[in-house]
């Protein structure tokens, strides 16, 4: 595929991408709405997040993007949160509405519209690997969804424990937890089996641990991990003739929801997609 302008100069200062798939994916829609917009990528250091929030009122900002290590202790400096974030506990979005800041968290929304286009989630029984920030938002918008049972399996316990205690304090969907030892055996009534574990990332090789052997034909395998798109859970489902849904649809998604609540305009998808899957490739 030819090289984008963007990736060319890049190339020439020696980096694989600008950036993230997000402020690409941006940078793209921005110039095919004909929008005279700017994403910016910026670093910040944790003891100058008061500062850096601060600065998203002083310098006018529209909103922003939040990741790690910043999605929980950015709560103490906005305003508002949607009823999603704050039951998500974390914050990947801000909104500036006149001069307020108010925290939403797409993560969720995101993943939860990709599993539309191939299973309604509500009624369904789902495994959710993991316990971080992608599975706790992930977790939140499945059971607002309807999900009927949510199984989290997860390698540190209080991690784990700690989210099936929220979805069961807050939601209407039952939890449980189930300890992550060697393979997990998908059961045969799990209609959806999530991986929001960071195994996969950058490693199209690395296994999760799961034995899919007594898993119904129906199952709905989906990963979060978007790079590579095909991870080795989602090829060895696709051999075996399950559903699939990669990481590359819940971050046009995300981005999608993140750039309507921004500029009010509906995203092209198809723009953000193939924004998304250069960059990846790259
Ligand atoms: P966190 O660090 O918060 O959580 C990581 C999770 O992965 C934990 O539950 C951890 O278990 C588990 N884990 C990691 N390595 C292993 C392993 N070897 N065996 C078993 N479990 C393991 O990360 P996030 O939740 O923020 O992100 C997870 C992934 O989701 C990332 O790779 C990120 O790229 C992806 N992501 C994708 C998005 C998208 O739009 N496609 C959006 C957001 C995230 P434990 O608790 O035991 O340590």
């Amino acid at each position: 595929m030819p090289k984008s302008p963007l990736q060319e100069i890049c190339a020439l200062l020696g980096q694989a991408v600008a950036g993230n798939p997000t402020q690409y994916m941006m940078e793209k829609l921005f110039v095919h709405h004909g929008l005279d917009w700017r994403y910016l990528t910026l670093e910040v250091l944790p003891e100058h997040l008061g500062d850096a929030i601060r600065g998203i009122r002083a310098l006018g900002f529209r909103g922003a993007n939040i990741t790690k290590p910043h999605k929980v202790p950015v709560l103490a400096y906005l305003d508002r949160l949607t009823s999603a974030a704050e039951l998500i506990g974390a914050v990947n979005c801000i909104v500036r509405e006149n001069d307020k800041l108010i925290g939403e968290n797409t993560d969720g929304k995101g993943f939860l519209q990709s599993l539309r286009g191939v299973i309604d989630p509500q009624g369904k029984r789902v495994v959710l690997l993991g316990a971080g920030g992608a599975a706790r938002a992930i977790a939140v918008e499945l059971a607002l969804a309807g999900a009927s049972a949510i199984t989290v399996v997860n390698r540190s316990a209080e991690r784990g424990q700690s989210l099936v205690d929220r979805i069961n304090e807050k939601t209407k969907t039952p939890a449980t937890l189930i300890n992550w030892e060697g393979d997990y055996r998908v059961a045969a009534d799990t209609d959806v089996l999530v991986n929001a574990t960071s195994i996969g990332l950058n490693d199209e090789s690395a296994r999760v641990p799961v034995k899919l052997d007594d898993a119904q034909k129906q199952l709905v395998v989906a990963d979060v991990i978007a790079s590579p798109p095909l991870t080795h859970l989602v090829r060895k489902s696709q051999q075996r003739g399950f559903k699939t849904l990669d990481g590359v649809g819940m971050i046009v998604n995300q981005g999608a929801i993140g750039f309507k609540l921004w500029t009010g305009v509906d995203a092209d998808i198809q723009v953000m997609r193939e924004a998304a899957e250069e960059f990846v490739e790259t």
